[in-house]
């Protein structure tokens, strides 16, 4: 099965951003067969490289307040340069932050020119302070729910920031999380940069029971993971989606920006 749009790819705009400028993307747009969306972190486009992860800072929404206006004004360049490689091959999209508060770091007017927005839980202050896991479970599972209802296209790497911080995701929140997904018709994505294949698999396979889409990204950091698929090829294959059934469910470039 050919996967062909990658979802989820990162620029040196991004702090964690190692090697991928606009021009080599440019290139990539024109000479290979592949779409991809360019969706550099809202948390780096607001707070400028010196304080690039107050996300995790306890004055992180202050930080936010006192920089909407230069955020906005950083948005919207960001928009302009992607655009100007002319690539209908390149969508111009987002990794969507949002505060502990539900607060989501983007200007709301510019959400309708956007190809399409991926949601993540990146920060959950109970883990960053060590909480219980109940504490932390109902941070994740209301995060889950801001970025749904707020209308992304994606849920990007859904487990991570639970798994990295050392809690468990127990079978009953991917469960819980699948559902909310085909309620909301948003697509969970299998993630190659950091992979949880446990996780991953049981995601996948409640995905098929329910018709939930599959979305495919690199979360390319770099021109290395840039468009490889070799992870998610695997997890599919183990999950026993036949390439008939995985045809059905991939998430493609034309379903992005439904709820926008
Ligand atoms: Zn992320
Ligand atoms: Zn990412």
């Amino acid at each position: 099965m050919r996967i062909s749009f990658d979802c989820h790819v990162h620029t040196l705009r991004s702090a964690c951003g190692e090697d991928i400028t606009d021009e080599w993307l440019f290139q990539q747009a024109r000479t290979r067969d592949l779409c991809f969306a360019v969706t550099d972190h809202t948390m780096h486009l607001y707070y400028e490289p010196e304080i690039a992860w107050a996300m995790y800072r306890e004055d992180a929404i202050e930080l936010f307040e006192a920089r909407k206006a230069v955020g906005r004004e950083r948005v919207v360049r960001y928009m302009e340069d992607l655009r100007a490689g002319g690539c209908p091959n390149l969508l111009v999209g987002v990794e969507l932050d949002v505060l502990p508060d539900g607060q989501f770091m983007f200007p709301d007017d510019l959400r309708g020119q956007l190809d399409i927005c991926l949601g993540a839980v990146h920060v959950l202050p109970s883990a960053e302070a060590r909480g219980q896991q109940p504490a932390v479970e109902a941070e994740q599972r209301q995060q889950t729910l801001w970025l749904m209802e707020y209308g992304v296209d994606v849920l990007a790497h859904p487990f991570r920031t639970m798994l990295s911080s050392g809690y468990t995701v127990s079978d009953d929140l991917v469960t819980w999380t699948v559902e909310q997904a085909a309620e909301h018709g948003v697509a969970l994505e299998v993630n190659s940069h950091k992979r949880y294949r446990d996780h991953d698999l049981l995601m996948v396979r409640r995905c098929d029971e329910l018709g939930v889409r599959l979305a495919c990204g690199s979360d390319a950091h770099n021109t290395r993971e840039f468009g490889v698929f070799d992870y998610q090829r695997q997890v599919f294959c183990e999950a026993g989606l036949s390439d008939g059934r995985l045809a059905e469910l991939l998430f493609t470039p034309e379903m992005c920006g439904t709820y926008r």
